[in-house]
């Protein structure tokens, strides 16, 4: 514990240079407090909502609503019946990355997609022609697959396969790859959780080896002129902009996208545009998110959607309706 709490204050410190910053973030993962919750609205949202919901926030898609502190949605009858799906308002944060995507998608790949969250967030947003949602971790495809089913999701296809093998049957053929990377998950710590050894360098080097594995195949499955969005939850510079740098570096056909309505939080830990959510904002455990862009390989192509395999996804996708 000692330990835990020596390199959480050296990441404060690495993290911030103001003090009170720094106090204020160590405070909020040693103290956690209730974090608003927030309601993604995948069926018709009723006129008046049966909770409180804080004002929305000036970028706030409609589609979602942001409710008091200790509101529990989920126990609310049209959460059984799929009108909504509830996500920490961090997430909303993060997936709004995508806000800066235009014209809407219309093929979606998401690679670490159980339990959904990032999904239906992009189902929401877009209504995708094809949302393909991957989950490597077998016993956590149930728990997407209801969650998808729940919520309507007619043309959700669910897989269960290491981004590797689908890099190269899906090369080039997404409009939108999404990767809400495994991470050292600290910003639990902030919700209340216990997440053993998350400060650790092993952990934070193994974590970050994953992501940059994830997204190099992630970059195989964009078509000239998709998107990448890359985003965890947690705050090491190892796992989050040292990532993005790498990727950078590496596929220098993808620039990063600035996302106007997240200007002010754009992270001075990078000279590139990324964001930091932090959990002493009063807006969520806290998040990391950015948004790549495949360079169009002519604007005659750019955003013309690539033939997409339906062969290979029919043969290894779950049919989540049978
Ligand atoms: N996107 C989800 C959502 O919004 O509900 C949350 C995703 S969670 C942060 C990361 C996911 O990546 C987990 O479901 C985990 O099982 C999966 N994962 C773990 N190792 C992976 C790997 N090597 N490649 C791809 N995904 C992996």
């Amino acid at each position: 514990m000692a330990d835990a709490s020596r390199l959480l204050t050296r990441l404060s410190e690495r993290v911030f240079v103001d003090p009170s910053d720094r106090a204020a973030f160590v405070d909020a993962l040693q103290h956690p407090q209730p974090e608003p919750p927030a309601v993604l609205w995948l069926r018709d949202r009723p006129a008046e909502l049966p909770w409180a919901a804080l004002p929305s926030l000036p970028w706030q898609p409609p589609f979602v609503d942001r409710l008091a502190p200790g509101t529990r949605p989920g126990q609310h009858p049209l959460h059984e019946a799929g009108h909504f799906y509830c996500l920490d308002f961090s997430s909303v944060v993060a997936s709004s990355v995508m806000g800066a995507i235009a014209p809407a998608p219309q093929v979606v790949i998401d690679l670490c997609a159980a339990p959904g969250g990032k999904s239906l967030f992009s189902w929401a947003a877009f209504q995708p022609s094809v949302l393909l949602c991957n989950e490597v971790v077998r016993k956590r495809v149930k728990i997407l697959i209801a969650n998808l089913k729940r919520c309507g999701v007619t043309t959700a296809r669910v897989m269960n396969l290491d981004p590797a093998a689908i890099a190269e049957p899906l090369a080039h053929s997404a409009d939108l790859v999404i990767v809400d990377a495994p991470c050292s998950g600290q910003s639990l710590l902030a919700k209340g959780q216990k997440v053993p050894g998350c400060f650790h360098p092993v952990t934070l080097s193994r974590n970050a080896k994953r992501q940059k594995r994830i997204l190099a195949n992630a970059a195989a499955l964009v078509r000239p002129g998709g998107y990448l969005a890359y985003m965890t939850c947690t705050y090491a510079p190892e796992e989050n902009e040292q990532v993005g740098s790498w990727f950078l570096k590496q596929f220098p056909e993808f620039e990063a996208v600035e996302v106007a309505h997240l200007a002010t939080l754009q992270s001075p830990l990078a000279d590139w545009p990324c964001y930091r959510l932090w959990p002493h904002m009063g807006l969520g455990a806290g998040s990391f998110t950015a948004l790549f862009r495949c360079e169009p390989i002519s604007p005659a192509q750019d955003l013309v959607a690539a033939p997409f395999p339906h062969d290979f996804v029919q043969q290894y996708s779950f049919e989540i309706y049978a």
